[in-house]
């Protein structure tokens, strides 16, 4: 357990443990196929409902709208136990949060924010665009609407999502730049296409699509015109720590399933564990899951302060995620060859574990980050 933990968080984290063995464990590990059949879509249901009224559910969600929301130090600590114990249902333990629409006022309050913490309406993030694009995804103001036009490359659930919101350049009827915006834009409107369907290593579904004259209603920008960069990475710092909390969970799973394996009979007629090679691993694979949970818990807690983290937030999910990487490979690589057949759960984590140093901020580009953070604007701890 992390130290120093304050009482009430570790009472949640108690009650979350006989959460997770009264109404995940039984359910089996089945979950995982995210609700793509009804047994899947049972499963999910039960585990919101019995979340509902346990109130997990509401630890992500606003205030005002009827959440509870939990300090920063206690979700990582949910996370992470979530995520340690490698068991796909757990992922519907939280409510959905506000994301990108956390501000939101009017009809994209009513008509998109409230069906999303109630779980009704699901939306999609759609940034990334593919190489080949001749520009970059554009808007143009016309009385009160915009007119986009372009293309997304990655977008996770974009396939079953009611909504994308896009990060849009916004032209003014004169083509002079009104800069960024986040648009929120229905998957049903006319002029938007599904490109392409595809599946990436670690199991998740996404779309590459096409905007082609699709118009929305002025009102659908989220913020002002020129707000859609900031308005785009506002929360980046929670869902880069929130990565951070399930690479964590991944090293300490590995953990419990290698010790447990390598204290195990093996037909060498020696446990693997009374090998010295066998030990000088596993003890780095103890070391690195330290230091990447110490930081975790450090970044944490320096988010709650109120401080600017933004540098703190970068740091950890790169080393929390690359030291996932190297974690679980290790592990593998103690278990043996069966650990690479299909199903198995190392085998499982080593697909999850990969994307995630994509995910949020490629590793490479978040060392850039935090690089420039020190260097130009002066800032980021040690
Ligand atoms: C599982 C998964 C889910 C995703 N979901 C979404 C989603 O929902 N919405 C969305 O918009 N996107 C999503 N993405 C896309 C993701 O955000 C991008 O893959 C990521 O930002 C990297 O961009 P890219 O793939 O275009 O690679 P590039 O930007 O082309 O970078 C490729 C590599 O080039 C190097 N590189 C790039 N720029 C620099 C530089 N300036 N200096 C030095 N090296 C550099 C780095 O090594 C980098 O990893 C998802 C990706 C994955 C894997």
């Amino acid at each position: 357990m992390p130290d120093n933990l304050p009482e009430a968080v570790v009472a949640v984290m108690r009650q979350a443990e006989d959460f997770v063995d009264k109404v995940i464990r039984p359910l089996g590990p089945e979950g995982s196929d995210e609700g793509n059949s009804e047994e899947g879509e049972d499963a999910i249901n039960t585990v919101r409902e019995a979340s509902r009224e346990a109130g997990f559910f509401y630890k992500t969600q606003p205030a005002e709208f009827g959440g509870t929301p939990a300090s920063t130090l206690e979700l990582t600590v949910l996370r992470e136990l979530f995520s340690s114990t490698n068991l796909p249902l757990t992922r519907y333990i939280f409510g959905p949060g506000p994301g990108v629409l956390h501000a939101v006022q009017g009809d994209l309050k009513s008509g998109y924010l409230e069906p999303v913490l109630r779980g009704e309406k699901k939306g999609a993030f759609a940034f990334t665009e593919p190489d080949s694009a001749p520009r970059a995804t554009w808007g143009v103001v016309t009385g009160d609407t915009l007119v986009i036009n372009g293309q997304k490359s990655y977008v996770t659930g974009g396939g079953s999502a009611d909504f994308i919101s896009a990060l849009v350049n916004v032209e003014q009827p004169d083509g002079a730049k009104a800069g960024t915006a986040m648009v929120v834009i229905d998957r049903q409107a006319e002029g938007v296409a599904i490109d392409r369907r595809f599946t990436s290593l670690d199991g998740s579904s996404h779309v590459s699509m096409t905007f082609d004259n699709v118009t929305v209603p002025i009102s659908n920008v989220i913020g002002e015109l020129g707000e859609g960069m900031p308005r785009a990475l506002a929360n980046i710092g929670n869902v880069r720590l929130m990565v951070s909390a399930q690479a964590s969970g991944m090293c300490l799973f590995v953990l419990d399933y290698i010790e447990k394996h390598i204290k195990s009979p093996h037909r060498s007629g020696i446990p693997l564990a009374d090998k010295e090679g066998v030990r000088l691993r596993f003890a780095d694979m103890r070391i690195e899951t330290f230091v990447a949970r110490s930081a975790l818990y450090r970044t944490a807690r320096i988010v709650d302060s109120g401080e600017n983290s933004v540098n703190e937030t970068a740091m950890t999910k790169v080393f929390t995620t690359e030291t996932a990487g190297r974690v679980v490979d290790q592990g593998l690589q103690l278990f043996g060859g069966q650990a690479l057949v299909t199903g198995h759960p190392l085998e499982k984590l080593y697909r999850e574990a990969r994307s995630l140093r994509f995910v949020e901020g490629a590793s490479d580009l978040l060392r850039i980050n935090v690089a420039k953070g020190k260097l130009e604007l002066d800032k980021g701890r040690l």
